[in-house]
């Protein structure tokens, strides 16, 4: 454990007798910062420093942009005077998004990309935003009855999902507690309840609150539950539905709102193709097939979509494959004639077919159309000159 962190729970446990329950949300009028915050807030800058250094945000200013820009119609004027959120993207093919209490919202490419519309969005952000309003980082700490057993138990979740082990060293021990473990029942359901009245009350129409859950469940399930994450620590699905019917009822007329599908997917497009291709990456060919047909739905002309596609028929070579590989990297050609990694792959399936010819050709174009600097360079010569 953390010195500092351990500290950190020595300190939170002395308190916890006095003031657990009084913690107020940040708009109550008398918010003051308690010095067990100030330090939350200090491991939380470093830890934030150390993503920031380790290149796993997605560095795209449109996209970080428009979620900020959905974030601030959700949230409350009176709660941007207290706090002041900022919404950061990750370059992660996982379902996931996390709070940290210093008004950091972090949110996974891999959740951007499965969402079905603006007002989801809404719901994800204002539910995660609502976390930091409320101050459910301290209240949790507050209220851990056994903090050890809490550590504990996120490091084993953590040690069977390779690429979240890979985040989590770079988050730190709060950003994992957030963005793995989640916070106790009462406080994920408060965070429900109070991010659905801000996307209702933003204009959003509060009919696709319950839908981003079951939805992305949905997904998940197709899936087979590979990523527990921001469900796994929430309630139950169905509960949470019902209570979103709660919710809804007690707002009476819900017909009508801002759903957004178009100005979504065109804003997402990015973050739907980085997720496809990292699905490729890790092979996980279906999950990576379906951001591409989405991805061709919103850019049916795009040469790189049919590129990935493409690669996908390569690289699982089951069945016939090779030939359909080839004929997306054909099409891929006609629609963007200036995309080299095309023509390598194109190469390299002709290479394996031996037609020495048509390889040949299409590495002599990769070569024509890669910068002077590109790694393989030498590599593809030698293909070239063994092909001869
Ligand atoms: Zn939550």
């Amino acid at each position: 454990m953390n010195p500092r962190i351990g500290m950190l729970l020595v300190t939170v446990a002395l308190l916890a007798g006095c003031a657990s329950t009084n913690i107020q949300p940040v708009t109550s009028g008398a918010y003051e910062q308690l010095p067990e915050e100030k330090r939350i807030n200090r491991i939380c800058e470093e830890e934030q420093q150390r993503l920031a250094d380790s290149e796993m945000l997605y560095d795209n200013a449109k996209l970080t942009r428009y979620v900020n820009t959905v974030a601030m119609k959700v949230l409350p004027e009176a709660a941007k005077r207290e706090v002041d959120i900022r919404i950061i993207v990750i370059n992660n093919p996982y379902c996931n998004a996390f709070a940290y209490p210093n008004a950091k919202v972090y949110v996974h490419t891999g959740i951007l990309a499965r969402m079905e519309n603006e007002a989801q969005l809404a719901t994800l952000l204002g539910h995660e935003m609502a976390h930091v309003t409320h101050r459910h980082t301290l209240r949790q700490r507050l209220n851990m009855r056994n903090k050890a057993a809490g550590l504990a138990s996120f490091k084993a979740t953590l040690g069977s999902v390779p690429l979240v082990g890979e985040l989590s060293s770079a988050l730190g021990e709060l950003g994992t507690m957030a963005s793995v473990s989640g916070y106790s029942r009462e406080l994920e359901t408060e965070a429900d309840n109070v991010g659905f009245e801000w996307m209702a009350d933003a204009g959003y129409d509060p009919r696709e609150a319950p839908k981003l859950f079951a939805h992305l469940m949905a997904e998940m399930e197709a899936e087979k539950r590979e990523e527990p994450f921001f469900f796994g620590s929430h309630p139950k699905l169905a509960d949470r539905q019902a209570n979103y019917q709660t919710c809804i009822a007690a707002r009476g007329d819900v017909t009508g709102g801002v759903i957004n599908r178009k100005g979504y997917e065109k804003a997402v497009a990015p973050a739907i193709y980085e997720t496809a291709r990292l699905d490729l990456k890790a092979g996980r060919y279906a999950k990576a097939v379906n951001g591409i047909q989405r991805y061709l739905k919103i850019y049916p002309r795009s040469g790189r979509a049919h590129y990935l596609l493409g690669e996908v028929h390569r690289q699982r070579n089951d069945g016939n494959d090779l030939k359909k590989a080839i004929d997306f990297f054909n099409r891929a050609t006609k629609l963007d004639r200036k995309h080299a990694e095309t023509y390598r792959s194109m190469g390299i399936v002709y290479m394996s077919a031996k037609d020495n010819k048509a390889a040949r050709r299409a590495f002599q174009s990769y070569l024509k159309l890669a910068p002077p600097d590109a790694m393989d360079r030498e590599f593809i010569q030698e293909y070239i000159r063994q092909l001869k």
